[in-house]
């Protein structure tokens, strides 16, 4: 087993995995660019290393810096959270040549799914339904004019080295198509020096579900069962929930056995996630499979009680799955809420600054995961992401009271946070019902 493990991210994320390294035993490095000195939560790692000034491409992306902090700090693996580098294939390969163990897949099999071309691909080969669409790369207008009118509009524009939603358009005729093209190639490029597109239906109000897997270096794969993280705003998810409501219990086995399918098929190991959408009519399609931990995985955590991290530490030191598949139940239901220092009444605009009172809720089922606190400074520098409320009750009912009521205990201030609508979503009879897509934040409050 690992003695030293450097984490290679910030925020909760960060602190999550100090506390589960912590209960383990095992001693933790973290790394902190100029903006984060001095930040409470790195009080909880056994050493520390400033990695460089406050922009994320000079210190939390820097690959030499992580590196050289791995070696000061004389860890044996490094945790990559999410975000960052964590999906950074060439990022884990450097760590396997310096003789680091990287906790998450290898390399390869990175590389395979980071490529959502590919792994479209791949899902196809290995009869995991996708979303009807290209037959691969679309690299012109003539192509891509085809392929819409083959499948038919809208078709949404995918980038191939996306996330975040960006490179993606939806395009609803030929003209809008033709621009769309453009500026989908012109955002992936930005965004990831990849301009590589692909085409898909765009499903009508779909629902998103996504299987939370693990997989061992033995060959044991192993679904956690699926989340919902349909409520959306921009492809963002803002709340996530297990069991995913108004799946029918047929259609959860095929998709959650779909998903252990499909890891197998693509050789990959450790923690990860296969998302789908689901139409009105109960089809699922194959998106894409992220090879990490996810910011939502508390939920997974909370209906199986299996400690995610704790399991990606195990199996990144070659320890076999302990437990089997008929041994993950999914017990109650879990309710995740993103907290996040945005002011919805203008546009979701961030909203930096000092916090100067927090008092965090507590209570039966309820957990609460932040590294904020008062006199806590939100940089403009990072993810507006400032904490996860989540809570776990034995029906959903239960859950949204509970969640009702633990949102209002939270008290932030001195930023704006997304509280206030995420109240409001709880409130809503759609939501209550179960009776949301992924349009539901845009269609309900347009403004
Ligand atoms: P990213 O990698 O940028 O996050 P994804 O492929 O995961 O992009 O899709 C993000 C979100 O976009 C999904 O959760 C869903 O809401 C929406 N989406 C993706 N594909 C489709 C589709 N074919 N039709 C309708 N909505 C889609």
């Amino acid at each position: 087993m690992f003695k030293r493990i450097l984490v290679a991210n910030r925020g909760e994320i960060a602190l999550r995995i100090f506390r589960a390294c912590r209960e383990m035993g095992i001693e933790t490095v973290a790394i902190f660019s100029e903006a984060d000195r001095g930040a409470v939560y790195l009080d909880l790692a056994d050493e520390a290393y400033c990695v460089g000034p406050p922009r994320t491409t000079d210190s939390y992306l820097k690959i030499d810096r992580v590196i050289s902090a791995a070696e000061i700090g004389d860890v044996q693996a490094i945790h990559p959270g999410y975000g960052f580098l964590a999906e950074n294939a060439h990022f884990a390969e450097i760590c396997r040549s310096c003789k680091i163990e990287f906790i998450g897949p290898s390399h390869e099999a990175m590389q395979l799914v980071g490529d959502k071309n590919a792994a479209r691909s791949l899902a196809k080969k290995a009869d995991v339904p996708t979303v009807p669409g290209s037959d691969g790369l679309v690299d012109n207008e003539v192509q891509a004019l085809a392929v819409a009118h083959d499948i038919g509009f809208p078709v949404l524009i995918k980038a191939s080295a996306g996330g975040g939603g960006r490179g993606m358009r939806v395009a609803s005729n030929d003209l809008a198509l033709k621009s769309a093209l453009q500026q989908a190639k012109a955002e992936a490029d930005a965004a990831f020096g990849n301009g590589d597109i692909y085409i898909e239906k765009y499903v009508a109000h779909p629902r998103h579900v996504e299987v939370q897997i693990l997989a061992d270096t033995h060959g044991n794969a192993v679904h956690l069962w699926e989340r919902d993280c349909t409520m959306q705003r921009r492809y963002q998810k803002l709340l996530e929930e297990s069991p995913a409501p108004q799946l029918a219990p047929q259609t959860r086995q095929a998709i959650c056995e779909a998903a252990v399918h499909l890891v197998k098929a693509a050789d990959y190991t450790n923690a990860g996630t296969v998302e789908f959408i689901v139409d009105p009519d109960g089809h699922y399609y194959f998106i894409e499979l992220n090879a990490r931990i996810q910011v939502e995985h508390p939920v997974t955590e909370m209906i199986t009680g299996i400690d995610l991290i704790k399991a990606q530490i195990l199996i990144a030191a070659g320890e076999p799955l302990p437990f089997k598949q008929e041994a993950i139940e999914s017990r109650g239901v879990a309710i995740e809420c993103r907290i996040n220092a945005e002011d919805p009444e203008r546009g979701f605009r961030p909203c930096p600054g000092k916090i100067t009172q927090v008092i965090s809720p507590g209570g039966p089922g309820v957990r609460f995961d932040s590294h904020i606190h008062a006199g806590y400074e939100i940089s403009s520098f990072y993810d507006s992401l400032i904490g996860k409320l989540i809570v776990h009750q034995p029906t959903r009912q239960e859950a949204i009271g509970c969640m009702r009521r633990a949102l209002g205990e939270l008290r932030i201030e001195g930023v704006k946070t997304t509280t206030a609508l995420l109240l409001k979503i709880l409130e809503h009879s759609d939501f209550v019902e179960g009776r949301v897509d992924t349009t539901f934040i845009e269609r309900t409050w347009p403004s």
